[in-house]
């Protein structure tokens, strides 16, 4: 039988509030355990929270870019559970009134077999939570120790309804729905330090059905990588329980990304265990009409808008916009360096290209390069003044901005990498060339043209790259048919 898979989200996103949400303590993250905590995030008797209006502002935010509905009134509400990362043995979250509802996400993916596709998937909603502290088990479960400064960050939960039906498709979800939410302002995302995670909930059906099936859910995943991989691994372990005549149990499976496998940890939990009711020390949430007007003026352009101009104010190629603004810091950047004079499509080409390699392979940052936007619109330039070759440019010029933070003009002069189109130099390039390959030379007077390809090569690295390549090529052949 062929089965279809379900998946539905829950993707919690820490929102970058400069304080947790019920008490003043920095949310830095990686500080000295248990150095960002105070009698309220340990839950001291007798202590009082205090709701952080800036993350109610920020998930309004996040709410208002997904299109959601926002209620005029939320509760927070006590998620009752005892786990030693959590003191007060409740979690302050929202499930009966949360701040945001309804919203969509589209946006486009590549299926398996490599074809472009839309994807269209309805948010159930966003609420507004604390985050846990965060247990450490020593190697062999001998101890767990507790780190308290994580708790009490503010988090973002978005649930999706099932509207997803393939692996790949829950991948390029979260890759948008995170850029979304850089842009927005809202949270870093940045996955490998937790700050974006995702859980799966997937159940299998016959192909064409429309009930769903028995779901699991899978917890924590923390790379878009481990998704796609949990999510295919999830499909094949449903179908194969199936088809060996078993079913599916309802339970929350842990993936190990390293065994590219999943285990059971426990029997789902309904709603109800948690004993949920509203927090009687936390007011309700009003956002009336004037902050909400506030919160939506304030809120950025958003990349699909962003890919939209960028194809009709620069003319660039859907595929360029659509990187170009998937990270805001490389969109800011691209934009910088056209306000600065750059050509849009050139601009373009040096960041997908080369640079988008470099700072891949170093580890860098679009928002803290050691050059500015200014810097890459005159290297820009002086490839379309001739004054040196695109291939010095992405090169040598290129490098030395990445290393040194050097201007490109100062680079171009101390490096002496001008591009040559002096008649008399390059014409004496060409003689040598001639005189050290005689045998591709007269190959070429042979009717082999093709050969010009190498000895142009030869001038080029004889040139040091430099040669224009136009004017070079030129004189090359005026001298091969003397
Ligand atoms: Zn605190």
């Amino acid at each position: 039988m062929k089965y279809e898979m379900v998946i539905g989200l829950e993707i919690h996103a820490e929102l970058n509030t400069r304080t947790k949400i019920f008490c003043s303590c920095s949310t830095q993250f990686g500080a000295e355990p248990n150095t960002h905590v105070c009698p309220i995030c340990l839950a001291m008797p007798g202590t009082l929270p205090v709701l952080n209006r800036q993350a109610v502002e920020k998930c309004v935010t996040a709410g208002l870019a997904l299109g959601c509905d926002i209620a005029p009134e939320a509760h927070m509400d006590r998620k009752n559970y005892f786990y030693p990362d959590l003191p007060k043995a409740y979690q302050i979250s929202q499930l009966f009134r949360p701040l945001c509802t309804g919203g969509t996400l589209e946006f486009e993916y590549e299926d398996e077999s490599g074809q472009a596709r839309i994807g269209r998937v309805r948010i159930n909603r966003i609420h507004l939570e604390e985050d846990a502290g965060k247990s450490i088990h020593d190697l062999y479960g001998a101890s767990t120790l507790l780190d308290f400064n994580r708790g009490g960050v503010p988090l973002i939960e978005i649930v999706t309804e099932p509207d997803i039906r393939s692996p790949e498709e829950a991948g390029a979800f979260v890759d948008r729905l995170r850029s979304i939410l850089r842009y927005a302002g809202v949270s870093d995302c940045q996955m490998q330090e937790g700050s974006l995670r995702a859980d799966i909930n997937l159940s299998i059906r016959p192909a064409g059905s429309d009930t769903l099936g028995t779901r699991t859910e899978m917890k924590n995943l923390n790379s878009i990588r481990a998704i796609v991989r949990a999510a295919q691994a999830e499909f094949l372990r449903q179908t194969e329980v199936l088809e060996d005549g078993g079913v599916i149990v309802q339970e929350t499976r842990r993936w190990d990304d390293a065994k590219g496998r999943s285990l059971r940890m426990r029997t789902k939990e309904e709603a109800n265990d948690y004993r949920y009711f509203p927090d009687p020390d936390l007011l309700p949430i009003r956002v009336d009409g004037d902050w909400l007007r506030a919160i939506r003026d304030a809120l950025p352009e958003l990349p699909g808008s962003k890919r939209r101009r960028y194809v009709a104010d620069y003319g660039l190629p859907e595929y360029d916009a659509g990187i170009l603004t998937s990270d805001p810091a490389i969109s800011a950047f691209f934009e910088d360096a056209v306000a600065c004079g750059g050509d849009a499509k050139a601009v373009s080409n040096f960041i997908m290209g080369d640079m988008m390699r470099i700072v891949r392979e170093r580890e860098l940052d679009f928002a803290a390069l050691p050059f500015s936007p200014a810097d890459l619109a005159t290297l820009v330039n002086r490839v379309a003044e001739g004054v040196v070759s695109i291939s010095v440019a992405k090169g040598a010029v290129l490098n030395q901005m990445f290393e040194a933070g050097e201007r490109p003009d100062a680079v171009i002069e101390r490096m002496g990498l001008r591009q040559v189109s002096d008649e008399d130099t390059l014409r004496a390039i060409a003689r040598d060339v001639i005189r050290d390959n005689p045998g591709v030379a007269q190959e070429y007077r042979d009717g082999k043209t093709k050969v010009l390809g190498f000895l142009m090569g030869q001038v080029m690295k004889k040139s040091r790259g430099k040669a224009q390549p136009a004017a070079a090529s030129q004189l090359l052949k005026e001298e091969l048919e003397k």
